[in-house]
């Protein structure tokens, strides 16, 4: 690879390799192309889910509010707004906060395709034994027959933290043994938290890369066991498209209209690109080009930015120009991008961005300070969007949207925090301050 032609070819890759803040819009965004997806299988994972429902209230009590559906709120957070404004830059238009942070089961947007592949696979096998059929009621599943039959698979993961987590609460509630294989970036809480639900964590002193790497080779020896691969799932790819059917009834209540007079603007922080991509691919079923998608990564781990703007997808990773991956925001601490993520957004996707570690902690201690919401570190990576955006004038004018910024919803999606324990949040908002 020529790093030298690429960095000449694109001011932002060898801006990047500086660690440099960079902001890109996607000039293929918008281009017509086929996508290995569409709505019927986004629905298709959504009826799965409501048939899981009655089961997930019963193993989750939580979730009995919501008929075992495990959803976010979406908050209008007016007091933030002013402070971003007063922080990046002003905007127009409304903000509001999709809080996948307080997904009940897992705490974070990993709740969404992490729970939805082990459901699917476990649906598989109880169904392949002859013990369960689409009209039951699938609260059976609690029963020990069930966690005998799944006592017989294993499913394992590779994970920086939060994929670990969904993954194990469910796979061990269910009765299926589970591996978690931890990156270094992981933190030590989350460890914890799983070996006492029973998961086997096996820690890697290397990157999230090494593994997934580690994780699939053990499965592949094992026929027993599924494999929960973060880097090619279309199962955790379509869980997590889900999200997009689901908030229509939130606009409704908040009164935010999309269509063309009234542009919706979604920033998701990115890690290798499955949780975004997913939810940014519905976004686009739903609300077609008047949703407007842009990701936000770590300066020292911006893979699927690179991967976007070089159009190398997964052949090229972040060390390649220099760069570490090394990150606090643990769950974005991905070196390479995914290739399913990257082929479906290379048309989807109007832009991304790349923050500094040290500029999340005051977002997220202003964000506790104004709205009272706690949300992890790698959560605020997308926070600088809106401001970023509305500065890109030039932009804004091309796709016709300069003047429909008044009317604007601008969503951050934010995407962990709720299983922080209270004294690692403590520090994390002190350290905003
Ligand atoms: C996993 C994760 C992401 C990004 O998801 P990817 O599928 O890795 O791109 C963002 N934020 C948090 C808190 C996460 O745990």
């Amino acid at each position: 690879m020529d790093i030298k032609k690429l960095k000449t070819a694109h001011r932002e890759v060898a801006e990047m390799a500086e660690c440099k803040e960079i902001f890109w819009t996607n000039p293929k965004s918008g281009n017509e192309k086929d996508l290995p997806f569409n709505m019927e299988d986004i629905c298709e994972a959504q009826e799965r889910l409501k048939r899981f429902a009655p089961y997930i209230a019963k193993a989750f009590p939580e979730t009995e509010p919501s008929g075992g559906i495990i959803e976010s709120e979406l908050n209008e957070i007016p007091g933030m707004k002013k402070e971003l404004e007063k922080m990046c830059g002003s905007f127009g238009g409304r903000l509001f906060l999709k809080c996948d942070s307080h997904l009940p089961v897992s705490g974070s947007i990993k709740a969404r395709g992490g729970i939805y592949e082990v459901l699917k696979f476990a649906e598989k096998v109880a169904m392949e034994a002859g013990m369960l059929k689409e009209t039951d009621d699938y609260s059976i599943l609690t029963e020990p027959r069930f966690r005998e039959l799944f006592g017989r698979y294993s499913v394992a993961v590779g994970s920086t933290g939060n994929l670990g987590l969904s993954i194990g609460i469910i796979s061990a509630k269910l009765g299926f043994k589970v591996t978690v294989h931890m990156s270094a970036d992981a933190r030590q809480w989350k460890k914890d938290l799983l070996r006492s639900k029973g998961v086997m964590v096996v820690e890697y002193p290397d990157d999230y890369q090494k593994a997934v790497a580690e994780g699939r080779k053990e499965a592949a020896a094992d026929p027993f066991c599924h494999f929960v691969d973060d880097e090619a799932s279309q199962d955790l790819f379509l869980g997590y498209s889900v999200a997009a059917l689901r908030i229509g009834k939130q606009f409704e209540k908040l009164g935010i209209t999309v269509d063309e007079e009234h542009p919706l603007f979604v920033y998701i922080p990115c890690g290798v690109g499955g949780a975004p991509g997913g939810v940014a691919f519905g976004l686009k079923e739903v609300y077609g080009e008047n949703a407007h998608i842009f990701f936000a990564e770590p300066t020292h781990a911006p893979c699927m930015t690179m991967s976007m703007i070089t159009g190398l997808k997964n052949e090229i990773a972040v060390s390649d120009i220099g760069l570490d991956g090394r990150t606090e925001a643990d769950g974005l601490a991905v070196g390479r991008a995914s290739v399913l993520v990257s082929d479906v957004m290379e048309t989807l996707l109007d832009g991304c961005y790349t923050i500094e570690d040290k500029r999340l902690y005051p977002f997220l201690s202003r964000l506790a300070d104004t709205e009272n919401i706690f949300i992890e570190p790698s959560s605020c990576a997308s926070f600088p969007g809106p401001s970023l955006v509305a500065a890109d004038t030039k932009w804004l004018e091309a796709k016709g949207l300069a003047d429909k910024m008044k009317n604007a919803s601008h969503i951050l999606w934010a995407t962990g925090g709720s299983m922080v324990p209270e004294d690692e949040m403590k520090s994390y908002y002190e350290r905003g301050k």
